[in-house]
């Protein structure tokens, strides 16, 4: 099933009949040549390189919930390429370009809206660290504009330019940075990866690896054992425990970060904008809703919700850079749980046991790179060698301190990062 204009025009003048599901319902089968633990963002776009990219179909997703219902489907959509550090500023750009192309590349409107993010900054040792990044974006290859304090106002006038304590000098524009539609993304990778013949089974829990001679064997399930010579571990908040079965320590903390999202109002807020003296950032969503968040709750947590301290921290500071969003009604909040590591980069790596993958550890921004994510382990996978844009992401930087990617210059510290 194709969608394109003369398909929702037909559906909308007979009735809406004729959709089908996006993808199957299969029971597990004894055994694949791939598992994939976990139906998040990333599982499924790995899923669906490997189908795409490698002609693989002998594939199971296996997702002990329902395809979108982890962090996939809980984050504030920010897509961006405006990293610093080599390692990750090419993974990111490679992961921006991949957006570019995805709607036509699964014939499904994922809602990638650039509309543009700005990063604010309030000091001079603020916007030299910008420029710095500015450059290096624009070196990767990607876009970024330096604004003095006016070219801020003119993007963003409803900001409170005379807030004493913060005051605004400027801000790094990074015109091609936006959002896109969470669940979108999953439902998209889900449905092109099970057109290829990849099972995606639902309600499926991975509760053991099993492991002989130093090889992967397969899984056991809440719905029975099943054999694969390779198994990928990609469960974001849970890599530590599902690493934990194949005896595996991670260099991962779980904790739990918090977003929230306001009654509908008419469009006021047209990019995604950033403070630069607190954690909080903010987008408004095709609904209308104000979605904005802020930082961790600095304890360890496998809870998907969060507490108050961290509610009003980020409330103070949405009401310090805009006072007029006050007058909103918060309608919902949530968490999630991040997987996050000692220097705030990801892995995507093999374990030490053959056939073993892994891919976790992106902190609170692994959104916007589920597309290279993707990609970059199934490449992995399929050919037992690096990606090129993925080569930093080493498992071993965290043992033996070479290659650490500490972009928030923050130390060894999860959740400072
Ligand atoms: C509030 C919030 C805001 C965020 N904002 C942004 C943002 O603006 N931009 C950005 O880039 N990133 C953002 N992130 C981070 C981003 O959402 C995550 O880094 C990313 O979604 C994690 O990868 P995933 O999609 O694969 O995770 P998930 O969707 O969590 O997928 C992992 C899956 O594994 C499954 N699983 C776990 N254990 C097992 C098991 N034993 N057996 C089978 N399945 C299992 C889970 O049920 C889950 O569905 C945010 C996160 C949160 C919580």
């Amino acid at each position: 099933m194709r969608f394109s204009g003369l398909r929702v025009l037909k559906e909308g003048l007979t009735g809406n009949k004729g959709w089908r599901p996006h993808w199957r319902d299969p029971d597990p089968k004894p055994d694949y040549d791939i598992i994939l633990i976990g139906g998040g963002g990333h599982g499924l776009s790995t899923a669906y390189y490997l189908a795409r990219t490698y002609g693989l179909s002998r594939i199971a997703v296996l997702e002990k919930g329902y395809i979108g219902g982890g962090n996939v489907g809980r984050n504030t959509t920010i897509v961006r390429a405006n990293y610093f550090l080599p390692g990750n500023a090419e993974f990111y750009s490679h992961s921006l370009k991949l957006w570019e192309g995805l709607e036509q590349e699964l014939n499904y409107n994922v809602m990638l809206s650039q509309r543009g993010l700005i990063n604010l900054f309030h000091s001079d040792g603020q916007r030299d660290a910008f420029a710095r990044r500015g450059n290096a974006m624009i070196n990767q290859g990607d876009d970024a504009i330096l604004l003095d304090r006016e070219g801020v106002r003119d993007h963003l006038p409803y900001l409170d330019f005379d807030n004493t304590r913060f005051p605004i000098y400027g801000g790094l524009y990074h015109p091609r940075g936006g959002t896109a539609r969470h669940d979108a993304v999953a439902w998209g990778y889900a449905r092109g990866a099970d057109q290829r013949g990849v099972d995606i089974i639902q309600n499926c829990e991975v509760t053991g690896i099993d492991i002989a001679g130093g090889q992967v064997r397969g899984v056991q399930t809440t719905r029975g054992a099943i054999r694969a010579d390779k198994v990928g571990i990609v469960v974001a908040g849970r890599s530590g425990q599902v690493a934990a079965m194949a005896g595996l320590r991670l260099p991962i903390e779980s904790h739990v970060l918090q977003a929230f999202v306001t009654e509908g109002l008419k469009p006021i807020i047209d990019h995604v904008v950033s403070f630069g003296m607190g954690h909080f950032y903010i987008s408004q969503s095709d609904k209308g809703g104000l979605v904005f968040g802020g930082d961790l709750d600095f304890y360890a947590s496998y809870a998907a919700r969060g507490n108050l301290p961290m509610v009003e921290h980020v409330m103070e500071a949405g009401m310090t850079l805009m006072p007029m969003i006050g007058k909103a009604r918060v309608l919902r909040s949530w968490g999630g749980i991040m997987d996050m590591t000692p220097d705030g980069s990801p892995i995507i790596d093999r374990t030490g046991i053959d056939g073993l993958y892994i891919d976790c550890g992106w902190c609170y921004g692994g959104f916007k790179a589920v597309p290279a994510s993707g990609d970059c382990f199934a490449h992995l996978i399929a050919t037992d060698r690096p990606h090129p844009a993925a080569a930093g992401f080493r498992l071993d930087r965290f043992r033996t301190g070479r290659g650490l990617m500490d972009e928030e210059g923050t130390g060894a510290q999860h959740n400072l990062h």
